[in-house]
């Protein structure tokens, strides 16, 4: 990729700590040097609290050598590449207080919220895809966005993650549910969190950037700002269709995306 890149920040990327990603974080940085981006935020999946799942997310255990590792290389790439110390923290209704406090015990520049789970089921694992074909799409896509919008409302996050992830395997609605999205665009502002564009749906069998144009509209008209991400779980990911995120954003109608450190905006960069 010779090109420069369009978009100097990606805000999400994975770790092998997590169990289903691969490459060393210098990787993924030396990745993101190349693409031309300019800032990067490591942000792997954080320790469950509902249960323990080695493909899914560190243990509690790791967390510090994930912090150590992430140091080493925001010093090691000083002056060529600013590299953020974030976290992808899943939101799952009872475990707030343990998900604050883990949250609390480290300087993050940013931490991204996210909903994986109805229940005990990972909707999003292919491990568990056949579960869908015992549930209502039309309820589970539902009940998926009422979590998001608590989700923002408990205050835990700075970042929402791929606010309709629930479409990944191409599961698609028969009824309309832009009330859900309105409420949740809404709710969105009222909490001060950002949504993410996450370009890793390109890659999923819905084929599409997260959240859709059309949802993406209504979070821009309540004013709620966006970041980037690619969820690379590769380095070769970083900044992977960046081009085409910055022309949804564009076509949603934002002028710019956010900065973050030390868990506030910092700044805003013009999309051109
Ligand atoms: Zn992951
Ligand atoms: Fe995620
Ligand atoms: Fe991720
Ligand atoms: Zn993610």
């Amino acid at each position: 990729m010779n090109t420069p890149c369009p978009i100097i920040s990606d805000y999400h990327m994975h770790t092998p700590l997590c169990g289903h990603a691969s490459g060393e974080p210098r990787l993924y940085a030396e990745r993101a040097v190349q693409a031309g981006i300019k800032e990067i935020g490591f942000s792997d999946h954080a320790p469950l609290f509902s249960h323990q799942d080695p493909t899914v997310a560190m243990n509690i255990s790791q967390l510090p050598g994930y912090l150590q590792m992430i140091e080493t290389v925001r010093n090691e790439f000083k002056g060529r590449l600013d590299v953020l110390i974030a976290i992808e923290a899943d939101f799952i209704p009872g475990f707030e207080a343990q998900t604050r406090e883990l949250l609390s015990d480290y300087p993050y520049d940013y931490v991204i919220g996210s909903v994986h789970f109805i229940e005990k089921w990972g909707f999003d694992n292919p491990i568990q895809l056949k579960e869908w074909d015992a549930r209502d799409v039309n309820d589970v896509y539902r009940e998926y966005f009422r979590l998001v919008r608590e989700s923002a409302l408990s205050g835990l996050f700075d970042i929402l993650g791929h606010v309709d992830l629930v479409k990944k395997f191409g599961f698609i609605p028969t009824v309309d549910l832009s009330d859900e999205i309105e409420e949740n665009a809404r709710a969105f502002k009222q909490a001060g969190v950002a949504v993410e564009i996450n370009t890793s749906g390109l890659h999923k069998p819905a084929q599409e950037i997260y959240p859709s144009l059309e949802h993406l509209k209504i979070y821009k008209k309540e004013g709620v700002p966006i970041t980037f991400g690619s969820d690379a779980h590769k380095p070769e990911q970083v900044a992977r269709d960046f081009a085409k995120g910055q022309q949804w954003a564009l076509a949603a109608g934002y002028k710019e995306y956010v900065r973050f450190a030390k868990r506030a905006v910092i700044a805003t960069v013009p999309l051109k």
